[in-house]
């Protein structure tokens, strides 16, 4: 079964902005690809339904063979809890730690202290930022930042994990190694969907590439194999 399956689905914004028009694809259980195009694509508004954020007005997904469509209000955390998210600003919050903006969606879930502490730790071992965990985020680098915003991202342990241009204000440095944590995650089999426009950095990667434009699929770059990879 795929983990993410579009099924002829097309999503217009109320006033009738058509965002997304006829998408057919998936995203296999254990992959890793990158969704493509160019500002207004309609990048952001394709994660923003797999989460569960805005609505298909016709069409089905499926996440882990659940219907979107059928999903009640009550089950919607549930199906965000299982989904790790990515911004590109990071959406940190400068009144806390570093350690309480990762602890961040356990809090909502109700962790007693011991199993917080201990994935919180776990989550922030995994981007390399264990002796950060007092800071303030306000205090890190960019590349720091972001990588706290990955670590809140998993610490939850979602199978899949969604960024939104995850390295859109990076230099290609950075940009390469918040890469490479993506890369660990997909090693252990969660599955990762990255939208981005960076190209330069997408073409050195031999992922799936979705290419968007005006909501529509306009190509696709298969994965490459060791020999093709550039
Ligand atoms: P991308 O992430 O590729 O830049 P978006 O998904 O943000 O693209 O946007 C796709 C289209 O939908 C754009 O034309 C955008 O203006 C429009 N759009 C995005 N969000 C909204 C909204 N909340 N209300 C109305 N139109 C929107
Ligand atoms: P938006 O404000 O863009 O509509 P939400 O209301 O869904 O987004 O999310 C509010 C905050 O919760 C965001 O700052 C986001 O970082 C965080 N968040 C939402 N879903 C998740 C998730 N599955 N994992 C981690 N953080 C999440």
């Amino acid at each position: 079964m795929a983990h993410v399956r579009f099924d002829h689905v097309s999503m217009s914004y109320p006033g009738g902005h058509q965002a997304l028009l006829d998408l057919n694809f998936e995203v296999e259980q254990g992959e890793m690809a990158f969704l493509t195009g160019h500002s207004g694509a309609g990048k952001s508004t394709l994660l923003k339904l797999i989460m569960r954020m805005e609505k298909t007005t016709q069409g089905q997904i499926l996440v882990d063979g659940v219907n979107l469509n059928r999903l009640r209000a009550s089950q919607i955390p549930f199906h965000r809890r299982r989904i790790g998210v990515v911004f590109q600003n990071h959406q940190l919050l400068f009144d806390r730690s570093v350690f309480e903006n990762v602890a961040l969606p356990l809090r909502i879930s109700g962790y007693s202290s011991r199993d917080l502490e201990r994935r919180v730790r776990a989550a922030l071992d995994k981007v390399g930022l264990l002796d950060k965990e007092k800071q303030n985020p306000i205090e890190l680098s960019g590349g720091e930042q972001q990588r706290v915003g990955i670590a809140r991202a998993v610490v939850n342990k979602p199978s899949l994990i969604l960024a939104d241009e995850p390295t859109g204000n990076l230099d290609p440095k950075l940009s390469k190694e918040i890469m490479s944590l993506f890369e660990q995650f997909n090693d252990v089999g969660v599955s990762v969907l990255i939208a981005s426009h960076d190209l330069n950095l997408i073409g050195r990667l031999p992922y799936r590439v979705i290419g968007l434009e005006n909501g529509k699929i306009i190509g696709e770059r298969p994965p490459q194999t060791q020999e093709e990879a550039p």
